[in-house]
């Protein structure tokens, strides 16, 4: 039983006590970002107080222990890549990794071509820095995706000219969870001597990342999709087979090799540091514990409503995502009957309309069914009673809204909506 005291009074929340293991609201929207870590924190805490040195203050005590932080830091980051240390780049989130990967080596393989691949689900730190380069006379090629988000590789390799200098395509998709087939993606570029660059952020820390064995030459990655703070992240840069080289795109002091400049913020990369050790060390069992969770919820919603269906390729999948639609259903209605519970709808806040997402219509859905569908990130602190209670609220508040619903009611009668001309007012 949750109470809440009010002015010395104390009030009863609800009549019906939560069952054990869950307090409202249930975060379960982790592919948005994810809490801290508390032993991230604990990791992080000296260096807001006591240790404050200038990670690059090379001429005394205070320095040389912010530097002793930040090396042990790109140890951690670079082993759960399979990287080297000098192979990562500090940068302040995926954002900036993502623009600093595609325009620095736009940037610096211009002359040997203007041509880039990337796909249409990508996140828009890469869609739209893409952009910005046509803008600037490259030519960008979007790749399509099949029905289940994946990729083809015949596509690719039909995309690529003697011209194409950068493939980008991301590891795991955010929304759909998603996982493309990046070793074979990076074993054709280097057939092919282009780079491949795949922003990394859903897969890190969930499921093996090797750079070498899937040929993986530029890494995006960020601290809050893996329990660290926000406002940190990494680009891993490959210094052999081949070396990469990257154009800076913020100058000043010459930090991080040149690649990027700036005062270290030493806190947030010990905390990523630690929240990459934390994921590593814990992955394995994690990944299994999340897989059942899933699965757990979608059969939930299988065994209890028709009309749903998931949405990407359930086999090469992240271990914590299920998109779902709940067809006939509005995906702010439910929202707003399970307003205890953050997830995420098919919808995008892209302007002061509702958008559908560009994620699910690039799968063919249509702008009903993305409307539709919900998007449940799982993660470290979720538990199966937490699962247990959204289940069972969605799915209560989708037969009520369906029995409210015109369509549903003609679909359940046998009558084929795609036959019935509707009239126009
Ligand atoms: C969250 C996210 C980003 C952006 O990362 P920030 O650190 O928030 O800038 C980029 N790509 C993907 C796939 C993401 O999920």
């Amino acid at each position: 039983m949750s109470d809440i005291a009010l002015n010395g009074l104390v009030i009863s929340e609800s009549a019906t006590p939560l069952p054990e293991g869950v307090t409202l609201p249930i975060y379960m929207d982790n592919h948005a970002t994810t809490p801290m870590d508390p032993r991230v924190l604990e990791a992080m805490l000296p260096y807001f107080g006591k240790i404050f040195g200038n990670a690059a203050s090379r001429n005394h005590q205070f320095g040389w222990e912010a530097e002793q932080a930040v090396d042990k830091a790109r140890e951690q980051v670079a082993k759960l890549i399979g990287a080297s240390a000098k192979e990562i780049i500090f940068t302040s989130g995926a954002t900036e990794s993502n623009n600093l990967a595609i325009k620095g080596i736009a940037e610096m393989y211009r002359e040997k071509g203007n041509h880039i691949i990337t796909q249409t689900t990508e996140h828009k730190a890469v869609l739209d820095t893409c952009k910005k380069l046509e803008k600037m006379g490259y030519r960008v090629t979007y790749l399509e995706v099949q029905a289940d988000g994946l990729i083809s590789m015949d596509d690719l390799k039909a995309a690529m000219t003697p011209d194409t200098i950068l493939v980008s395509i991301m590891f795991a998709n955010n929304e759909i969870g998603v996982i493309q087939p990046v070793e074979e993606i990076g074993k054709l570029c280097h057939e092919r001597g282009v780079i491949f660059h795949t922003d990394g952020v859903q897969a890190v820390g969930k499921i093996p990342v090797d750079v070498q064995k899937m040929n993986i030459d530029v890494l995006s990655l960020t601290a809050h999709k893996i329990y660290g703070p926000k406002g940190v992240g990494a680009l891993y840069v490959r210094r052999r087979n081949p070396r990469v080289q990257i154009t800076e795109q913020i100058n000043g002091g010459g930090h991080e090799r040149g690649m990027r400049s700036g005062t270290l913020n030493v806190p947030g990369i010990v905390g990523l540091g630690a929240a990459c050790e934390i994921a590593g060390a814990e992955m394995e069992a994690e990944a299994k514990r999340q897989t059942e969770l899933r699965d757990y919820l979608k059969a939930k919603f299988e065994n209890a409503l028709d009309y749903v269906h998931v949405n990407g390729n359930m086999e090469h999948h992240l271990p914590g995502n299920l998109n779902m639609s709940f067809v006939y259903v509005e995906g702010e209605s439910l929202l707003m009957g399970i307003n205890d519970v953050a997830v995420s709808s098919g919808s995008a806040c892209t302007s002061a309309t509702l958008e559908p997402s560009y994620v699910l219509k690039a799968l063919g859905l249509g702008d009903d069914v993305a409307h539709s569908s919900i998007r449940f990130g799982l993660g470290r602190f979720n538990n199966k009673a937490e699962v247990d209670y959204v289940s069972d609220k969605i799915i209560h508040v989708v037969k009520h809204l369906r029995e409210m619903s015109p369509l549903y009611e003609m679909v359940k009668e046998g009558i084929d909506l795609s036959k019935i001309e509707w009239a126009a007012h």
